[in-house]
């Protein structure tokens, strides 16, 4: 817990305030590339007086990042960097984050936040199940724990069986990893033969990827914990920058170290608080690589006032989808989550979903395939023609689209140990 999660608003504004006013002169100076792009903005440090000329800075995208890899956001001497991560590359050439001392340090405190913010402390025992590497969720949930005094064990993703005897066997309070691996494990526990409720773990906290409210009951459901949605991205920290508390009513980010804006992705004006649009970071602490009004592509609006917690910090909504994930599918604007939402509120279905799409005569076709669950699947009289025709029917009236769906073999989709692949685009464009 920290005193900054609990600041006056005007205090909370001062406090960013005297970071950004340290923090652009120190860009200015040291990394060639804000230098040269504020000159081509024709702004100085000089011109930023308060916290409101920060709309004056430019933006910073991932093709920046990727066009000064790896080391050209670097506002230090490498020699005070002490640790690397990159993003998984998924999307293109990896971007790079580097860590200082003083990151690291940051890093724990937000992920010591984020794990106390859904009840964890010194008596608890967290099963790190995010991936331990350049992926940035083991090591973020890893220093967390340790900040905060948690007994941390960390067995990273995959070998679900060695999970599940953990699990029984070291009394874990606290699982971290994705989403849709904790729906696995649950499942993996029933097929064992294992009640998770039997288990001690109380709480669980999941990010990295989509998810929706359907896909937590399934896994408070299933697990017999709460369900803490977590946010973060590598180019900011990587897991930290905002997180659920016990209201489970949108997440607090930590924005006495990042902060956030929302703008019109398309024309890069604000918008007030309450409007959808995409996430905008600035990280007013680090030192290592801080970045300047960087566009998540992520999509999600901000809510201020205090929350029944306490904690005076703004909260952002669970996450919309993002830009680069939106599907434009003859002209209709669809996210995976919109669909997962409407697959969940069906009772004979898991979620273990893919969205397949193709082209044929220059018009988008959109599969949704979806598994069933094993009572759907054994039941003798069952009309699966019948209900993919209902859910059909669903999401053409919640998303104004018409796609086929299929309802396939529980296990037929691929599992996942880290983020779920639910986009298969076989698009040629
Ligand atoms: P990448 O996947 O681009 O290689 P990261 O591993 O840093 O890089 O992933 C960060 C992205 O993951 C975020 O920008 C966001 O789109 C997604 N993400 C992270 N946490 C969540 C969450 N709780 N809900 C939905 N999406 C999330
Ligand atoms: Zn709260």
């Amino acid at each position: 817990m920290s005193e900054n999660e609990y600041l006056a608003r005007e205090k909370m504004r001062a406090l960013q305030q005297e970071r950004l006013l340290n923090l652009v002169p120190r860009l200015y100076e040291k990394v060639a590339f804000y230098r040269k792009r504020m000159q081509e903005h024709r702004i100085s440090p000089a011109d930023i007086h308060s916290l409101n000329d920060i709309t004056r800075l430019p933006f910073t995208t991932k093709d920046d990042m990727r066009e000064v890899y790896p080391y050209g956001l670097l506002a230090v001497p490498l020699a005070e960097i002490e640790e690397i991560h990159t993003s998984s590359g998924t999307t293109g050439k990896v971007v790079v984050a580097a860590y200082t001392r003083n990151d690291l340090n940051i890093w724990g405190e937000v992920m010591g936040r984020t794990l106390a913010m859904g009840g964890v402390t010194e008596k608890d025992v967290v099963q790190n199940a995010y991936g331990y590497g350049l992926f940035t969720g083991g090591m973020g949930a890893h220093y967390g724990g340790q900040h905060i005094h948690a007994t941390v064990i960390p067995i990273s993703g995959g070998n679900t069986r060695r999970q599940l005897t953990f699990l029984q066997d070291f009394g874990s309070t606290a699982l971290t990893c994705t989403p849709s691996y904790a729906i696995y494990l649950a499942e993996a526990a029933r097929e064992a033969g294992l009640d998770p409720k039997s288990f001690s773990l109380k709480y669980g906290f999941f990010g990295a990827e989509p998810w929706s409210e359907g896909m937590r009951q399934e896994i408070e459901r299933g697990l017999g914990i709460k369900a803490y949605d977590i946010y973060g991205l590598t180019e900011i920290i990587g897991p930290g920058v905002a997180s659920e508390c016990t209201e489970q009513n949108g997440m607090h980010v930590n924005e006495d170290h990042f902060y956030p804006e929302i703008i019109n992705p398309d024309t890069g004006e604000a918008l007030p608080d309450g409007e959808k649009g995409e996430l905008v970071i600035t990280t007013l602490s680090k030192t290592g690589t801080p970045l300047l009004r960087y566009r998540t592509r992520d999509i999600t609006y901000l809510t201020r006032g205090t929350c029944p917690c306490g904690r005076t910090t703004v909260r952002m909504h669970r996450l919309f989808g993002r830009t680069d994930d939106m599907l434009i599918i003859r002209g209709v604007n669809v996210f995976p989550s919109q669909i997962e939402e409407v697959l969940l509120s069906f009772k004979m279905v898991e979620p273990h979903y893919q969205l397949i799409v193709d082209r044929k005569d220059s018009l988008d076709r959109l599969e949704v395939q979806v598994e069933m669950n094993e009572a759907l699947f054994s039941d003798e009289v069952r009309n699966l023609e019948g209900i993919e025709r209902r859910i059909e029917s669903a999401l053409a009236s919640a998303l104004l689209l018409h796609a086929r769906v299929r309802l396939v073999e529980p296990k037929a989709i691929p599992r996942s140990e880290g983020k779920a692949v639910r986009i298969v685009d076989k698009r040629v464009l």
